[in-house]
């Protein structure tokens, strides 16, 4: 296992950031850490990287304990902080060779991490000179610099504009395929875009932990559909693949069909032929996003 979190709470003062999380990541996985601001995400990789201790509870990065064996564990892991204190007047390399001599790494692992995260063009500026993507290059550049195991990332695409987004998360991915990837966020396309597994947390507490491949496996769809009339939930049934049939409030109907194709033009043929008027017709999606929403309500 490259993370193994027990039990792990943390106060800060009375206000408690998290609850009793548990979880593990496997060698060679990229886990997304999804919640809403506030959720704990920092907090718990705080923890992760020796940064903080926890109030309660154990973890270990590549059977390191983080309280324990701080330095083990910061030498197994590269860490891109959420506000990634950069210093603005270092040419991308002298910094570079800041972060080296503070891991007493071979200097020629410079030069290896600056192609691999694609600084090559920019790498005779200013830290201060570059745009926010190129920045973060930097920044996953020195996380990068003792050739870590582990990869822990605190919401590394945020503020980035599109296209500098594509680039980065192209970048994680590649990152993905020789390292484990533990990577938090508040948007749920990044972790569909980037990774194999989500851990959801909201309010300090994990409320799912999911492979994508299980999520988007799910075969049933659910149609949301308002007629002008009441109408007999066996008559609804009669369309194909309609597994389930539930007359939410008033004319409005749920109704659940067997299939990933798109029902809803076979619900207004339905309703055409039957003389009905529909009022609203709606997709309920079942995959990420709905979870997502489902689970950090308020
Ligand atoms: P996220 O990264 O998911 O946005 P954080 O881990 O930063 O969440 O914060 C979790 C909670 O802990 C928030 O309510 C935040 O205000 C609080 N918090 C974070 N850091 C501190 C701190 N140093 N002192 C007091 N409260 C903190
Ligand atoms: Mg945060």
């Amino acid at each position: 296992m490259s993370i193994v979190v027990e039990k792990i709470t943390k106060l800060y003062g009375n206000q408690t950031a998290l609850k009793d999380v548990s979880f593990s990541v496997k060698k060679g996985e990229i886990v997304g850490f999804l919640g809403p601001n506030g959720a704990g995400k920092s907090t718990m990789m705080k923890i992760l990287t020796a940064y903080i201790e926890a109030s309660n509870g154990q973890a270990k990065v590549n059977e390191f304990d983080v309280i324990t064996q701080k330095k083990q564990v910061q030498q197994s892991i590269g860490y891109l902080p959420e506000h990634n204190p950069l210093y603005l007047e270092l040419y991308v390399k002298e910094y570079l060779k800041f972060t080296a001599n503070i891991y007493k790494t071979d200097k020629s692992r410079i030069d290896e991490v600056i192609a691999e995260t694609g600084l090559t063009p920019e790498v005779h500026k200013k830290i201060g000179q570059l745009s926010k993507g190129y920045r973060q290059r930097v920044g996953l550049a020195a996380a990068l610099i003792h050739n870590p195991d582990v990869l822990i990332l605190d919401e590394p695409t945020t503020g980035l504009d599109p296209n500098q987004l594509v680039d980065i998360r192209q970048l994680i991915k590649k990152l993905g395929q020789t390292k484990t990837v533990f990577l938090s966020t508040h948007i749920m396309q990044e972790v569909e875009a980037i990774c194999d597994r989500v851990i959801i947390i909201n309010r300090g507490e994990i409320v799912a932990d999911k492979y994508l491949s299980e999520l988007n496996k799910d075969q049933d769809q659910i149609v949301i559909v308002e007629f002008d009339f009441r109408v007999e939930d066996e008559f609804l049934k009669r369309m194909p693949h309609v597994i389930k049939v539930i007359n939410t409030h008033d004319f409005t109907y749920e109704i659940t069909f067997d299939t990933k194709k798109d029902m809803r033009s076979h619900v207004f043929d339905f309703a055409h032929d039957n003389n009905l008027k529909i009022l609203q017709l709606n997709q309920k999606n079942t995959n990420l996003e709905s979870l997502f929403r489902e689970l950090t309500a308020n």
